[in-house]
């Protein structure tokens, strides 16, 4: 093969599952990660679209539901906790916001690392600093300060890639920022006990509460019997520094959360002791090509479709299995990259469209709105408009990848 030496930038969905394809075609993969360790629970991804038809061609996806959350559904609650709509999992056939698989980004995460076995070399605390293509490799320069060449480098790290920094341009030339700031955090069972928030089965919902004002709170449940708190809120009025600095971003939330009704004051209480506390804004990646010479984007570093798509896992494990099929087929010469733009291409925008009224249904602006999305909501979870609603869903996604055949993984162990 031409491109034997890949270097992957990101440990996290898609790194790790495009190692996994590479590592089967026969291609040596090495990994960098900036954190220090694989990192362990963070928030609820779910699988939808042709991901777990992909996890599945993996041997994984028993793995994956054996660590999914259960979720029951999502269950939308006033100011005193009271339940305005109750929308089970099931509802929609699985293709609601809580969707049929559920699996906190870290287990999903290690799942997809441990099946890359031995082959994949990975290096944590290490980031790529330097990048320089030339017509035979890319020269690499690490935070280590270790220096190596490689055939093809493919940038998984993230809405905030390094890779896309150094080989496309700047951030602001291609993140679209949709208008809301999010916040998550994990609260452990003892520190929700110790702040109130002594779980019951009802907590087996994805239950959020909003207000006007452009405001929603969240709880989902963790695995280990805690909660995973969320908060949405309109980005009007918040300077963008604000992603800079974790103390004013924690001083934001009290200030905008301030006087909400039903678990929002113990919830704001229990942040300052949580130890995964994450802020950003919604955005989304859109560039006009993920490639340039031997460098590719992946996954939420070329498209992210930002959180509120829910999508972003479908579009990065996808994607992994596109781009590595791609390069087996070319044997790894760079054309197979643009091969694996040219598949992916109409799938992510169709992927990034947000449902119609984007993020401003999930945060409405006034009491009315609220109480309008609640009413839109029980019609569409009736009897008659709810096999209407999911067909309409499952419409949405004919989109089947391209079946790479598993001769080319034993016709480059032969090799
Ligand atoms: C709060 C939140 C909620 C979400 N909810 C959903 C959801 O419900 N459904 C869904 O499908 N998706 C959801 N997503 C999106 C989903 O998490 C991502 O789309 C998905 O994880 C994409 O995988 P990725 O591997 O491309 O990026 P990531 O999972 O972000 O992984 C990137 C990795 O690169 C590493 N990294 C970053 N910079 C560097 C660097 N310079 N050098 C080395 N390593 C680096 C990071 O540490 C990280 O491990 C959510 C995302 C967030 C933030």
């Amino acid at each position: 093969m031409a491109g034997r030496t890949i270097l992957i930038s990101g440990g996290g969905i898609a790194g790790p599952a495009v190692a996994y394809w590479l590592q089967r075609y026969g291609f040596d993969c090495t990994i960098v990660e900036r954190s220090a360790a694989p990192r362990a629970g963070g928030h609820a991804v779910d699988l939808r679209g042709a991901s777990p038809w992909v996890v599945e061609r993996m041997g994984l996806l028993d793995a994956v539901r054996a660590r999914s959350l259960h979720e029951r559904g999502l269950r939308m609650v006033d100011a005193r906790g009271t339940k305005k709509v109750e929308m089970p999992a099931e509802a929609f056939g699985g293709r609601g916001v809580v969707a049929d698989i559920e699996i906190l980004r870290g287990d999903l995460a290690g799942i997809l690392a441990d099946a890359t076995g031995d082959d994949v070399e990975y290096r944590y605390d290490q980031r790529v600093v330097g990048l320089e293509q030339d017509g035979d490799g890319v020269h690499a320069r690490f935070s280590s300060g270790d220096e190596q060449r490689f055939d093809l480098v493919i940038g998984a790290d993230g809405s905030h890639s390094t890779v896309r920094r150094l080989s496309f341009g700047p951030e602001s030339r291609f993140s679209h920022p949709l208008g809301a700031y999010n916040a998550h955090f994990s609260i452990s069972p003892e520190l929700a006990a110790a702040s109130g928030l002594d779980r019951d089965s009802s907590d087996d919902w994805f239950t959020i509460h909003n207000a006007p004002g452009r405001r929603m709170v969240g709880t989902r449940p963790d695995r280990d019997g805690g909660v995973k708190a969320m908060f949405i809120f309109g980005a009007e009025g918040v300077d963008a520094g604000v992603l800079r600095d974790p103390v004013e971003q924690r001083r934001v939330l009290r200030e905008r959360f301030a006087g909400m009704g039903w678990k929002t004051p113990a919830l704001l209480a229990a942040m300052d002791m949580a130890d995964d506390f994450y802020f950003d804004s919604y955005a989304q990646v859109k560039m006009p090509s993920w490639v340039n010479g031997r460098v590719a984007l992946l996954g939420d570093a070329g498209y992210s479709p930002s959180p509120a798509s829910g999508q972003g896992t479908n579009l990065a494990i996808v994607g992994a299995y596109v781009l590595a099929g791609e390069l087996a087929l070319t044997q790894g010469d760079p054309a197979g990259l643009t091969e694996y733009e040219g598949a992916m291409r109409d799938y992510v925008e169709r992927n990034q469209k947000l449902m119609p009224g984007g993020v401003d249904i999930m945060i409405p602006r006034s009491a009315a709105a609220i109480r309008m999305g609640h009413v839109l909501n029980r019609v569409m979870l009736s009897k008659p408009l709810r096999p209407l609603v999911a067909r309409a869903f499952a419409a949405e996604d004919p989109f089947t990848p391209r079946e790479y055949p598993d001769q080319l993984a034993d016709a480059a162990s032969s090799n």
